[in-house]
């Protein structure tokens, strides 16, 4: 007996990958515990942005902190437009909101407490599978059984494997969250990416790009983000900041009271697939879920939790079921073969985007807002199936110009891999 299981899926980690699904897999009357290297209290660093349609249709708008009309983006700038041209804002016609992240991690939390999820304190070190059960060993030596583990680690997951591996495009930001001498965003306006460079030389404009992602947070407050879109080796911070600080400066603004300096952060854009045919399964970061076009996660995860946890729900009915077993049927509800060649795509995506030079990146993103809007707001949530991303992108190289779609058609690095990847995906 001693070798039975008390617990069905071991989830690790407290991020919000980890909290999603645990608190789903509760519902499915699972016997849920948490393993995580500090308490699933503790607050999260990072601040979640999505789309206001996102947390509408999920029922979840009252987990928002802000939420924004007026959102728009800047892709002017070029030598042959006029000032008022080149200041033209894109309008998205869409809201957007940032949650409270209090809020949410509370939700999730909530969840779980109602359907019994117990926590644990640890690191997890090693692990041991055999056809019945799986053992997770935690820094200070206490064994945790269950017959799933749950890999949510993050980036750098602990356990999980991938098949391939290959240098990692990294989106680096620096923010502040501060007042200023006169508001550099519209009252009640949200900006996505602005783009606009006439603040720098030509030589500047030749390094690689960074754009601006900015937001009136009320009273006074402003969050100001430089950031580049993703890059490998990734853009350093130095330069980020000097970056924002040029184009404050170039605006004739000045910041009076500097409230919040987010540093150093780093998000992994394109990392591989995980392998699907490995003993343990994974969730959120750890399992590549953030959207390579975008960054984003957290809509994904409130998406796709239910089904994963309903699908090993259904595998552990049979209580002959190997960890490899579920974990399978696991992977194949959460990577399954259309999704894959969608994450093909975007990765493929990203790699073009990636070569732009600054001009081509400004061409590129007003003819993507130019697409209906269903269509671009479907591209970044991952929300279109496999016949409409392609037919969004077709639309796309079809209306560039040709110095974009130039770029697009010339094949470097890793790109055939990837084209190759959509056609037949690995695993
Ligand atoms: C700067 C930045 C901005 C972002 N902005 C957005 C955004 O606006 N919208 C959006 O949707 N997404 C955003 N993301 C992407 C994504 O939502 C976050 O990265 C998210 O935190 C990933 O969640 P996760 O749970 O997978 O991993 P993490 O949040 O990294 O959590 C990992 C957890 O695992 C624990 N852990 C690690 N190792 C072990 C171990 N050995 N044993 C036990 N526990 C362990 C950690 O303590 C932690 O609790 C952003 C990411 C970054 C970096």
């Amino acid at each position: 007996m001693t070798n039975r299981a008390s617990i069905d899926v071991l989830v690790l980690g407290a991020g919000p990958g980890a909290l999603a699904i645990a608190a789903a897999l509760g519902k499915e009357n699972l016997r849920v515990e948490v393993l995580s290297a500090s308490s699933h209290k503790k607050p999260w660093p990072y601040t979640y942005g999505i789309w206001g349609e996102e947390v509408d249709e999920l029922g979840l708008e009252h987990l928002l902190e802000h939420r924004w009309k007026k959102t728009v983006s800047f892709f002017g700038s070029g030598a042959a437009e006029s000032k008022d041209e080149a200041n033209k804002a894109t309008e998205h016609g869409r809201d957007y909101g940032l949650f409270d992240k209090s809020k949410l991690q509370s939700h999730w939390i909530q969840e779980c407490e109602e359907f019994s999820v117990k926590w644990h304190i640890g690191l997890a070190k090693g692990l041991e599978v055999n056809q019945t059960i799986s053992t997770v060993t935690t820094e200070s030596g206490t064994k945790l059984k269950a017959r799933l583990i749950l890999d949510a680690t993050g980036y750098n997951p602990i356990f999980l494997k991938s098949k391939k591996d290959w240098p990692i495009a990294i989106q680096t930001c620096y923010g502040v969250v501060g007042r200023f001498n006169t508001p550099p965003v519209e009252e009640g306006q949200f900006v996505l990416m602005d783009y606009r460079c006439d603040h720098l030389s030509n030589e500047e404009k030749a390094e690689p790009p960074t754009f601006l992602y900015a937001m009136d947070m009320g009273d006074g407050l402003y969050f100001l983000e430089e950031t580049s879109l993703g890059l490998e080796p990734p853009l350093t911070l130095e330069k980020l900041q000097s970056r924002l600080h040029q184009r404050l400066t170039h605006n004739g603004l000045k910041i009076t009271s500097l409230e919040h300096e987010e540093l150093g952060l780093y998000l992994p854009m394109n990392m591989p697939l995980p392998d699907l045919k490995q003993p343990v399964l994974g969730f959120g970061g750890a399992a590549s879920m953030v959207h390579p076009a975008s960054g984003y996660l957290v809509g994904g995860l409130l998406r796709r939790s239910p089904s994963l946890a309903k699908a090993i729900a259904i595998a552990m009915q049979d209580e002959k079921a190997s960890p490899e077993m579920i974990a399978r049927e696991g992977w194949k509800t959460l990577w399954p073969k259309d999704l894959r060649r969608k994450q093909a795509l975007y990765q493929f995506g990203l790699e073009k985007l990636m070569r732009f030079e600054e001009s081509q990146l400004r061409e590129f993103f007003k003819g993507f807002f130019n697409l209906p809007n269903e269509q671009w707001y479907g591209f970044l949530t991952n929300t279109l199936s496999l016949s409409e991303l392609v037919k969004a992108m077709w639309t796309m190289f079809l209306s560039s110009p040709w110095n974009v779609r130039w770029g697009l058609m010339e094949m470097q690095g890793r790109e055939l891999y990837l084209l190759w990847q959509f056609l037949k995906p690995l695993n």
